[in-house]
């Protein structure tokens, strides 16, 4: 059993803000999480059980019992009420305190008083899933242990703070790195390899940006991708597939397989998984959880819809990328000519909100996929949007996004395009003859119940599954 959580920056700021102050007082809060069970990890093959942040829950220092710089007491009373406010959602609660003048690491106080703590919630509630303990220290970083019924303590093996920025901890970040990789360590260090190398990445979409992610992110030394494409090689993808071959198109070859042959071929040490399914379909729905990060590599609206859902409910980012080409009436000059990167996760605003996802598109993929002979009847009777001839096409396009995409993903953990560097969303008009990015700030729609309410955000498992009735 692997633990693991996902903080969002927004909770992670407000408990530095309460916890860290110039007086450097021990203070506590606590924090509702949802939750998110793996079964069997795709890479590992062990069960992971996920925390993702809901609320911060202040405990004010004159309700505080005792506090000093090396200890902190507060009444039980919060303890319940918390337990109280998860009881009917199985959300969990985590007991956050701070060692504002160090060290990020329990005290011998710590592991004598914590376990008492922590059965009051499960004397309280039902259920015998885990709770958690985390701890700050004075430059905000954190550190954190899960306790099950057995009020042993076992430590998070990945802790991940997401939003503007990402940071991942884990065990192996200064741990030594694999000597192909030198170049990039001279740019951006060790543990930016490290992290890449203990991440596990989702690739929604095989195709054009797809296979030209997998192929960065492999260079970029990635431990564990999965990929997800039921889809097979045609011969009109070999514009612009990176890898695929001729043989592949004659072969009707699946766009996973090609991609799984060429990964390990390079033997970078890769470990891919691959899933020829439909994203939304069961089969691939413990891979998308196990992930720490998602490139949305796809242009169908069902599977726009699924990860735009997932990122919020799971605290999972999403990075989205898509390519718009038209040509005027005339059939000469590009009316349109944009790369698009989306960055999705909870205080983002959602692909919906940004017009990026077409509801009748998406009832159209939909029907087609579970009432085959309706989707004709509607289609011959005109009642759904015209597909019309295949998108143009370009590979320096396709894969330039592509780089748009990954780059974001490298400013996030390292930060080299500085403060402000991060953009939820980035337009390239690659017919303009100057090269530009667009910073599109939209916000969200009023009563979008994905991206304005935070009643999904951190919500992680429910039946059904992303609350989408099948
Ligand atoms: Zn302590
Ligand atoms: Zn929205």
């Amino acid at each position: 059993m692997r633990y693991t959580a996902t903080i969002l920056e927004k909770h992670r700021d407000a408990l530095k803000q309460h916890l860290i102050r110039p007086d450097g007082l021990e203070r506590v809060a606590l924090l509702i999480c949802g939750r998110s069970r793996v079964n069997q990890d795709p890479w590992a093959g062990d069960r992971e059980e996920r925390f993702i942040s809901r609320e911060v829950i202040i405990v004010p220092d004159e309700h505080l019992l005792d506090q000093s710089a090396i200890t902190v007491r507060f009444p039980t009373s919060y303890i319940l009420n918390a337990a109280k406010q998860v009881e009917a959602k199985d959300f969990a609660v985590a007991i956050v305190h701070s060692h504002p003048g160090g060290p990020l690491a329990y005290s011998a106080t710590d592991d004598r008083d914590e376990p008492g703590a922590v059965s009051i919630i499960f004397n309280r509630n039902d259920g015998d899933r885990p709770h958690l303990s985390l701890l700050m220290d004075g430059r905000g970083e954190m550190t954190g242990r899960a306790y099950g019924p057995d009020l042993k303590s076992v430590p998070l093996s990945m802790l991940r703070v997401i939003g503007d920025r990402f940071q991942f901890r884990h065990a192996d970040r200064d741990t030594g790195i694999a000597p192909h990789l030198d170049r990039q360590r001279r740019a951006f260090g060790k543990a930016f390899s490290n992290d890449m190398r203990a991440l596990r990445f989702g690739i929604v979409g095989a195709g054009a940006t797809g296979s030209a992610t997998a192929l960065l992110l492999m260079r970029l030394g990635a431990g564990n991708i999965a990929a997800f494409d039921p889809d097979i090689v045609d011969r009109t993808n070999l514009n612009r597939l990176h890898f695929a071959r001729q043989a592949d198109a004659d072969a009707g070859a699946r766009k996973i397989d090609v991609l799984m042959r060429q990964v390990a071929e390079a033997g970078l040490g890769v470990q891919i998984r691959a899933y020829a399914e439909w994203i939304g379909s069961p089969a691939c729905r413990e891979a998308l959880k196990a992930c720490d990060v998602i490139f949305g590599c796809t242009d169908d609206h069902s599977g726009r819809n699924l990860v735009n859902r997932l990122a919020y409910f799971y605290g999972i980012p999403v990075i989205d990328m898509g390519i718009r080409m038209e040509l005027d009436d005339n059939g000469e000059d590009f009316r349109v000519l944009d790369g698009r990167v989306t960055a999705l996760l909870p205080g983002t605003t959602c692909l919906h909100c940004r017009g990026l996802i077409n509801p009748d598109r998406l009832r159209a993929e939909s029907l087609r996929r579970n009432d085959p002979d309706g989707y004709e009847r509607e289609r011959a009777a005109g009642y759904l949007p015209n597909e019309g001839d295949p998108a143009p096409a370009v590979v320096t396009f396709t894969t330039e996004t592509a780089c748009m995409a990954v780059n974001e993903l490298i400013h996030r953990m390292h930060g080299f395009r500085g403060n402000d560097g991060s953009w939820n969303e980035r337009v390239r008009q690659f017919h303009v003859p100057k090269d530009f990015d667009i910073r599109a700030g939209r916000s969200p729609r009023s009563g979008c119940r994905i991206c304005e309410s935070t009643t999904y955000w951190g919500r992680g498992d429910m039946e059904p599954f992303l609350d989408v009735a099948s």
